[in-house]
């Protein structure tokens, strides 16, 4: 197998990585690397961060292995290789009836990768997250192919939802499938005038699918305004994919300075009557509104962008105000910025959601862009919500303990799999996260 050296970042760019990597085609190929030893495996690096960057030493590109290896259409469940993108199995199952039960805010995350950082979408305060749809995963764990499922070497499946890779390379899964009328999505979208306003409308939001966009840039009687979008499955055939756009290079720095992004706002914000309204979009359309957008990531030029995603109990709602109030006040905003209602569902020890509100927004790599994310990080622990490990490039190894408390659990099911620390990766190794004490 050839290893091609190479410089490699996660999908906020500000952290990089310089080290070999392989891109198997065959699963003999992949077979005949991992009995050297193991390796860690990554997806299409859409985290953000450095969950799947390995400085210095080697790691396996998952995407050409990307096979359907079974299909059964009278119960939806299928069978494929990691390296599968959601989207690409959202295109093919959706005119067949099915579409993956969860699915992120971009269609470009692997199987593998779903799996690994136990993703969660549109849809989690109805469905959970995607872990809890996996029926079973085969493994590549130091060297020997192992099945795990619910009921079968059951702490070893759990320690891989949401264990970024760190239990082996996950090959292949079985998941279950949801049942689709067609390939739209009826979307109804409203505004909310601020903070109270969008939390009710989150809060009694009968929807399937729900997302809230907010303007980080709102103050005062304004701040928290946004959008609500609302979503069911509907009928349909897209006749046509419309092409991509795409950001040749890196953008100069006053691309999203502050009166830019404060204009785009509030241009974005009125663009949705004051009446609400209706429309019928094609499922990626809804789905992956950012995919249309090749390399959309270059918009922050060339020193990148943190995400930050946080989490936190419903009864810590006016802690999340809070952070937005600061997010507003630092002027480090960007036109990026989620606002989810989220259910207690979550299949891992390290998985990211609760039951509660989530925010996730972009901030670009300029000064106080690292104290803005510390203090809100800092937040979050002191409101008992949690970040997303997806998210995460700057926190400290004790913060995402206090965040995660199953994590000691994890870390030992996880060494016996990989008593050699073979798998660990940037991430692992920057928050100490398979340390027992
Ligand atoms: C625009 C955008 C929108 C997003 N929206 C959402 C959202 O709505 N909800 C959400 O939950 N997330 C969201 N994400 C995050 C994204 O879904 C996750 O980071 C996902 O893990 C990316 O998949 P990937 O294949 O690129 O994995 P990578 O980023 O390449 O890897 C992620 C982790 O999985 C491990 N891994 C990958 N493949 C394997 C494998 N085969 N075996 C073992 N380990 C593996 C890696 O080691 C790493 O730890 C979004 C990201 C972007 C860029």
């Amino acid at each position: 197998m050839r290893w091609n050296e190479t410089e490699y970042a996660g999908w906020g760019r500000v952290q990089t990585a310089h080290g070999e990597i392989a891109r198997p085609e065959r699963v003999s190929s992949l077979e005949a690397i991992l009995s050297e030893g193991s390796v860690p495996a990554m997806g299409k690096r859409r985290s953000y961060n450095d969950a799947c960057l390995n400085s210095g030493g080697r790691a396996i590109d998952m995407t050409r292995l990307d096979r359907i290896i079974s299909f059964d259409a009278d119960k939806g469940v299928l069978e494929a290789e990691a390296g599968i993108t959601i989207g690409s199995l959202a295109r093919i199952f959706a005119p067949l009836g099915w579409l993956p039960k969860i699915m992120p805010g971009t269609g470009f995350a692997t199987l593998g990768g779903a799996i690994a950082q136990d993703v969660h979408g549109k849809n989690h305060q109805v469905s959970g997250s995607f872990g809890q749809h996996v029926l079973s995963v085969t493994l590549l764990t130091s060297g020997k192919r192992v099945i795990a499922t619910p009921s079968r070497n059951k702490a070893l499946f759990k320690a891989t939802m949401g264990g970024v890779g760190q239990t082996g390379v996950i090959l292949s899964a079985k998941i279950q499938m949801k049942p689709c009328p067609g390939e739209m999505v009826m979307v109804t979208e409203r505004r909310a005038e601020g903070w109270d306003e969008f939390l009710s409308m989150l809060d009694t939001s009968t929807a399937t699918y729900s997302v809230g966009w907010i303007d980080t840039t709102a103050r005062g009687d304004a701040l928290g305004r946004g959008t609500l979008e609302e979503g069911e499955l509907a009928a349909g055939n897209v006749l046509k994919h419309k092409g991509t756009l795409s950001v040749p290079i890196n953008a100069p720095g006053f691309a999203l300075s502050a009166p830019v992004v404060r204009a785009f706002n509030s241009a974005y914000y009125h663009k949705v009557p004051v009446k609400g309204r209706t429309s019928v979009k094609p499922l990626d359309e809804f789905f992956f509104p950012l995919d249309k957008i090749r390399n959309w990531n270059r918009l922050y030029g060339k020193r990148g962008f943190y995400q930050f995603q946080t989490v936190v109990p419903t009864a810590q709602a006016p802690a999340l105000r809070e952070m937005l109030k600061q997010i507003a006040g630092s002027s480090l905003f960007s036109p990026l910025a989620v606002l989810k209602r989220m259910g207690p569902g979550r299949a891992g020890h390290l998985s990211f959601p609760m039951e509660g509100y989530s925010l996730a927004v972009d901030i670009p790599n300029r000064r106080g862009a690292q104290a803005l994310v510390s203090e809100l990080e800092r937040a979050t622990v002191a409101a008992g919500g949690r970040i997303y490990l997806a998210k995460d490039a700057l926190a400290s190894g004790d913060a995402v303990k206090a965040m995660y408390p199953e994590q000691g659990e994890w870390a030992e099911i996880v060494n016996k799999a990989d008593p050699e620390h073979a798998l660990e990766t940037d991430m692992t190794r920057r928050l100490n996260l398979r340390s027992t004490t």
